[in-house]
């Protein structure tokens, strides 16, 4: 069990698209473990692997106490419009409306490996784009308009300085018990 550190906008990897998964090795079942101990201490619903400085083509979530993992996702269905407010682990204090699809269906695989599809809509529907955008080099601000982007940015500017490293270094400290990798994630 080990917490992670956050990278902030700035941090080139947030620009970097993923390398595919293509074996399940303890090290990645580790990596997981340690992405959702870190999502729980920064109190988010989703992380993805480049917030937390990797490669590897993958996020988890936790929505409506549904953990998930996502290994490899593709979005199948996008059906709809629904405009929400969203925020970042890596852009902390930064919130703004995004337009999403109201409904996706998305294939991934679980961590041993398997596929399986999840119908997302409301907060998971939104979560599962916003951390397949990380996947791809997206923020959720590119998704916002120009004078949108704008004032978010200045306030991005301002917090920003709070992260001169662009990384997020959560305190230790009250951290939830062991769990194993398998344990902690549920798949529909
Ligand atoms: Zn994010």
């Amino acid at each position: 069990m080990a917490l992670l550190d956050i990278h902030v906008l700035g941090s080139p990897i947030l620009r970097q698209d993923t390398e595919r998964v293509e074996q399940i090795t303890p090290a990645l079942r580790r990596l997981v473990d340690d992405m959702f101990d870190t999502m729980d201490k920064a109190k988010g619903i989703g992380l993805a692997a480049p917030q937390v400085g990797r490669r590897e083509r993958l996020a988890v979530l936790e929505v409506d106490d549904t953990r998930l993992v996502v290994i490899n996702p593709e979005i199948l269905v996008k059906e709809g419009s629904v405009r929400g407010e969203e925020g970042c682990l890596s852009m902390p204090e930064v919130y703004a409306d995004v337009n999403r699809f109201a409904r996706v269906v998305v294939r991934a695989q679980d961590i041993d490996g398997t596929w399986y599809e999840v119908e997302g809509h409301d907060l998971l529907g939104r979560c599962l784009q916003h951390e397949i955008d990380h996947l791809h080099g997206r923020m959720f601000t590119d998704r916002l308009s120009l004078l949108k982007r704008r004032a978010a940015m200045r306030e991005w500017d301002y917090e920003k300085a709070k992260y001169p490293k662009l990384l997020r270094v959560l305190p230790v400290g009250d951290l939830p018990a062991e769990r194993d990798a398998t344990s902690s994630i549920t798949t529909p």
